[in-house]
C-alpha cells in the first residue's frame, strides 16, 4: 500500500515505586488475541466520602475499550505475554527498517504523559536498549551483511530538540545563552532546520556515540532547567543513502530514506483550558507544539475537515507550531508512520486522554513513496 494508515500501538509500563507505595491498582488489561486494550474506572478509595470526585463534577467514569494494531503488555514480567524491549523492536522497528531499505521514509513517535515510558521505549537503558539503539544496530548489521557489492551506503545522523518553540541542535555543545536554529522551507525537501549538524556515521559505534552525545545534552538541560525533557520534543534522524551502481549498464541510482524517531514532550503539557474551564494562565504549562499536533492529527483524521470550505487557508495547521511544521511530511505526507501510545497503569484520566488521541491517529493516511533518483 502507498503509505497506508498510521500504525498505532500501545504500551503499558510496570508500577513505579511511588505507585507500589500508594498501593495503586492496575486499571489496564490487554487481550493478546484481539489486541484490545481495556481501561477500567478506578474504584473509589475508602477515604473518599460519598461520590467519587469525578461524579461530583457531573461525569461518571466508565470502563473504556480500544483496539490498536498492537498492544504491548510491559506491566509485569511474570506474564507470558510480557513485551520486552526486543519484542517491541521485532514487531515494529524491524519492519520499519525493512521499509527504509526499500527506500521509504519512516517516522515513529512516542506519545504519552510524563513518566509513561516514552524515553524507555525509544532510548531505553544501557541494559535494556530501546528502539533507537536497536534500529542503529540492525541498520549496520544489514549494511555489513549486504550481499551485493554494487551497492554502497551512506549513513548520516542529526539530533535536535524543540523546546518552547525553539530548535536546539543536540550534537553541538550547549552555549549560554542558548543558540537556536531557524527553519527554512525548500520546494523539494519541504521544511528543514537551517545549519543543523548532520554527521556521517561509518559504523554502529560511531552512530551510538552521536546518539549518546545528543542524549547527554538533552538530559543535562533537564536537571538544570526544571525538567526540560518533559517539555521538549527530541527528534533523532538517520538518513540512509543506498547508491546502486549497476556494473552491466553503468547506471547509478540513489535511494534515500529518512528514519525519524521522536520522543515527544509529556502529553499533560497539551492540557488546554477546555478541561477545566479555567482562563488561560500567563506562562501556563501549555506546549504549543503539542496542542498543535493534536489539531493536526484531528484535521488529518477527519477527511471532512480536509474538504472544508476554508478556501485559501491551509487546511491542516502544520505551520502553527515548530514541531508540526518540521514533521509535516511524517504526519500527513511522504512517510510510513507509527505512533506508540505509552500509558501508565494507574492513571485513569491521563490514560483515557492518551488512548483517545491514539484512537484518532489510526484514521490518518500517509502517502509514502520510494525515494529513488537516477543519477547517471
Ligand atoms: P517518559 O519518558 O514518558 O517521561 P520514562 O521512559 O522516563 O517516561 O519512564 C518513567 C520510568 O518508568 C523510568 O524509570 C523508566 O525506566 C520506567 N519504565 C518505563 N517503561 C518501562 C517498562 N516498559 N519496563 C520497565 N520500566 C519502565
Ligand atoms: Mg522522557
Amino acid at each position: 500500500t502507498p503509505g497506508g494508515n498510521v500504525r498505532v500501538v500501545v504500551r503499558v509500563r510496570k508500577f513505579l515505586p511511588r505507585e507500589i507505595e500508594r498501593k495503586a491498582e492496575c486499571l489496564i488489561s490487554m487481550d493478546p488475541r484481539t489486541q484490545m486494550t481495556r481501561l477500567q474506572a478506578p474504584k473509589p478509595k475508602p477515604g473518599d466520602q460519598g461520590k467519587p470526585k469525578s461524579q461530583a463534577r457531573g461525569k461518571t467514569l466508565e470502563d473504556k475499550s480500544f483496539t490498536f494494531d498492537n498492544s504491548f503488555w510491559s506491566h509485569n514480567e511474570e506474564d507470558e505475554h510480557y513485551a520486552h524491549q526486543e519484542d517491541v523492536y521485532n514487531s515494529l522497528g524491524e519492519e520499519f527498517l525493512d521499509h527504509n531499505f526499500e527506500g521509504y521514509h519512516t517516522c515513529i513517535f512516542a506519545y504519552g504523559q510524563t513518566g509513561s515510558g516514552k524515553s524507555y521505549t525509544m532510548m531505553g537503558t544501557p541494559d535494556r536498549p530501546g528502539l533507537i539503539p536497536r534500529t542503529c544496530e540492525d541498520l549496520f548489521q544489514r549494511i555489513e551483511n549486504s550481499p551485493s557489492p554494487d551497492i554502497s551506503y551512506n549513513v548520516r545522523v542529526s539530533y535536535f530538540e524543540v523546546y518552547n518553540e525553539h530548535v536546539r541542535d543536540l550534537l553541538v555543545p550547549r552555549t549560554d545563552p542558548p543558540h537556536y536554529l531557524r527553519i527554512r522551507e525548500s520546494p523539494s525537501e519541504g521544511p528543514y532546520v537551517k545549519d543543523l549538524t548532520e554527521v556521517t556515521a561509518r559504523n554502529y559505534g560511531e552512530l551510538m556515540k552521536f546518539m549518546r552525545k545528543g542524549d547527554v545534552s538533552r538530559t543535562t538541560a533537564s536537571t538544570k532547567m526544571n525538567d526540560t525533557s518533559s517539555r521538549s520534543h527530541a527528534v533523532f534522524t538517520i538518513t540512509l543513502k543506498q547508491i546502486h551502481h549497476d556494473l552491466s549498464t553503468d547506471e547509478t541510482t540513489e535511494r534515500t530514506a529518512r528514519i525519524r524517531l521522536v520522543d515527544l514532550a509529556g502529553s499533560e503539557r497539551a492540557k488546554s483550558t477546555e478541561a477545566t474551564g479555567a482562563r488561560l494562565r500567563e506562562g501556563a504549562n501549555i506546549n504549543k507544539s503539542l496542542t498543535t499536533l493534536g489539531r493536526v492529527i484531528a484535521a488529518l483524521a477527519d477527511p471532512k475537515e480536509l474538504r472544508g470550505p476554508r478556501k485559501g487557508k491551509e487546511l491542516v495547521p502544520y505551520r502553527d507550531s515548530i514541531l508540526t511544521w518540521l514533521l509535516k511530511d511524517s504526519l500527513g505526507g511522504n512517510s510510513k508512520t507509527a505512533m506508540i501510545a505509552c500509558i501508565a497503569p494507574a492513571d485513569y484520566e491521563e490514560t483515557l486522554s492518551t488512548l483517545r488521541y491514539a484512537d484518532q491517529a489510526k484514521n490518518i493516511q500517509t502517502r509514502a513513496r520510494v525515494n529513488q533518483d537516477q543519477m547517471s
